[in-house]
């Protein structure tokens, strides 16, 4: 039988992370060592196109792993183990990779590709209420805040678009403010 047949017998024709039963593909665990069943898995469509495309992800889709990360199949658990790294800053993946287990041998091959290196650790913005902040967001003060280096006060209520992120701390964004560019801390921010 070919490796696409083993497969589909043993997901029962579908997506090993998510359930879904359309567009299914396979899907070669990095890096292949013997390949076939034991470093592969059965994917869809969705689930590929996510895991080769980070800024395409979409957190929620991958509530599917509280399921699969139980797998009794490694290929099922290596990747499970890598996208709830890739999200671990959201706080629930942290959660389910601190439930999981992995044999020793397996974690080494989870983390080969780098991922869930402290290096990768993803920045993220929250406002006050916890709420993730992106780049392009709006977000209103709700503080009035002296701006640094002059006399201007930043009113509570205002409104700020299309905020930008630092990148280095999660507590700071910018935007602008009056025409001026400023540095706001995310404590003082509700994403509208
Ligand atoms: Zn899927």
């Amino acid at each position: 039988m070919s490796l696409e047949k083993d497969l589909h017998k043993r997901s029962n024709s579908k997506c090993e992370l998510c359930s879904n039963t359309e567009n299914l593909i396979v899907y070669e665990v990095a890096p292949q060592k013997n390949g076939g069943l034991e470093e592969s898995l059965l994917v869809c469509a969705v689930c590929n196109d996510q895991m080769n495309n980070p800024d395409a992800m979409e957190a929620n889709h991958w509530r599917c792993l509280n399921d699969s990360m139980w797998s009794e199949h490694t290929p099922v658990q290596v990747v499970a183990w890598r996208m709830l790294s890739r999200l671990r800053g959201l706080g629930w993946p942290q959660d389910l990779l601190d439930m999981m287990y992995l044999e020793e041998d397996v974690l080494e091959w989870a983390r080969s590709t780098g991922e869930g290196a402290p290096s990768e650790d993803q920045i993220i913005h929250r406002d006050s209420n916890g709420v993730i902040i992106e780049a392009g967001d709006s977000v209103v003060l709700i503080k009035d805040l002296p701006v640094k280096g002059s006399s201007m006060v930043a009113k509570r209520g205002t409104a700020v678009r299309r905020v930008s992120l630092d990148h280095e701390n999660a507590e700071y964004i910018e935007g602008k403010v009056d025409g001026q560019q400023i540095v706001i801390l995310t404590k003082y921010v509700k994403k509208l």
